[in-house]
């Protein structure tokens, strides 16, 4: 069988979805590769690189389409490569069904197989598939290199000839994968760095890293916020009042906010409100990671960067994995590759696409004309 990547069509989008090391990957299960033109350029990969791998290299979009059974691309799919599919394909992307109910009943009209990155469920199996903290893992990273970018100051403190510059503080809020990745590079950095989480099972992960959880005075701190299967709930009143005044309290004396706080199935709560903003020093910075859901502070602006009238420089680009193209598309083209390895169970070359796999199952949003989200419930194991 064949598999092929377009050049994405998302505007801004430099990931692509198969690299050369992937295509030799998909070799060695048997698998023929094609890409379109152009497809890897923004990502750092050439038509040549691939050619020389034995990859094929298509002139169009259509013919790609037309001359493959499996497509694999990074961005959910548009009506237009939606109408290019058919029966006897298989289209695996991010999808979102929840937000894309439309898209995904004109892929059951196709009767392709639809695979989505983004339903992987997150279980200890299939986290080399897991494309969703492979993103979040390259947001986080440079989320704080984006800080540092437009921080005019160390993050390190240093005592030089010319005189004491004290470490810069950096505040991360919500500690899942990529809030860690923002804790562990901004550690990296040599920033005193503080962490919140409503989830406070992720307060001793936050030290051993070396950072400082954030406790709020607040007695049911234990209960509240309660995860469930790992993700956040929403806070209470009182809970968030208490986690509002902590944030108050200490803005002031932060240089750098990362937030990251997502609560499933909702708008990202706002966190990081005005008067923060306003309380900070001129030339702070902060970068809302929860930009794409309305973002955590009052000020973001999704895909923007503004200035506060005090000097707080506010970042809301929501394209943090794409802004590292290269290092994800590597990543993404890793779990596409773990996630054709579960579908070629005899490696050679032929997707069996086995329903009964919990993975797989939880992955695959439309199956032979038929709409297969949300999946069953995991079985209790
Ligand atoms: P996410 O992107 O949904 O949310 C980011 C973080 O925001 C979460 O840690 C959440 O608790 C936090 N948050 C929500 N509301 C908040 C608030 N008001 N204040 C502060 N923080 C708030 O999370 P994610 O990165 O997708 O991770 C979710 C969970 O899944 C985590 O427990 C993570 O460890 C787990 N996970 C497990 C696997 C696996 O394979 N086992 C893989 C990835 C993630």
């Amino acid at each position: 069988m064949f598999i092929g990547s377009p050049r994405e069509r998302f505007e801004g989008e430099a990931r692509v979805a198969m690299t050369p090391d992937s295509a030799t990957q998909l070799q060695k299960l048997g698998y023929h590769c094609a890409i379109e033109t152009g497809a890897g350029k923004l990502a750092g990969f050439s038509d040549d690189a691939y050619r020389a791998v034995g990859v094929t290299v298509v002139d169009s979009i259509d013919a790609l389409y037309a001359s493959v059974d499996v497509i694999a691309q990074v961005r959910p799919p548009e009506a237009n490569d939606l109408a290019r599919l058919s029966a006897s394909k298989t289209l695996i992307s991010f999808f979102y069904p929840a937000q894309n109910k439309e898209l995904l009943e004109q892929a059951k009209t196709t009767g392709a197989n639809v695979v989505a990155m983004d339903m992987v469920p997150r279980i200890s199996r299939a986290q080399k598939m897991d494309a969703l903290s492979s993103m979040a893992n390259i947001a986080g990273y440079r989320a704080v290199i984006e800080a540092g970018n437009n921080f005019g100051r160390f993050f390190t403190g240093q005592v030089t000839a010319a005189g004491k510059i004290p470490p810069a503080k950096v505040l991360v809020i919500g500690a899942g994968v990529a809030g860690l990745a923002a804790v562990g590079t901004s550690i990296s950095l040599g920033a005193i760095t503080y962490a919140f989480d409503v989830r406070p099972e992720v307060a001793e992960q936050i030290e051993s890293m070396g950072a400082e959880f954030v406790f709020l005075d607040f007695k049911e701190q234990q209960q509240d916020g309660a995860a469930t299967g790992g993700y956040a709930s929403p806070s209470s009143p009182e809970f968030r009042e208490a986690q509002l005044k902590k944030f108050r309290e200490i803005a002031p004396d932060i240089d750098i906010v990362v937030s990251t706080a997502l609560i499933p199935g909702r708008d990202a709560p706002k966190l990081w409100l005005a008067d923060m903003v306003a309380a900070m020093k001129p030339g702070s910075v902060v970068v809302d990671l929860a930009a794409e859901r309305g973002g955590n502070c009052d000020l973001t602006v999704p895909d923007q960067k503004i200035v506060s009238e005090n000097g707080v420089t506010v970042i809301g680009y929501t394209d943090f994995p794409s802004r590292m193209a290269s290092q994800a598309s590597t990543l993404y083209s890793t779990n596409i590759r773990h996630m054709m390895t579960d579908l070629t169970p005899k490696k050679d070359g032929v997707l069996v696409h086995n329903m009964e796999d919990d993975v797989i199952r939880g992955a695959t949003v439309a199956f032979q004309g038929e709409i297969t989200y949300p999946p069953p419930p995991p079985k209790i194991q």
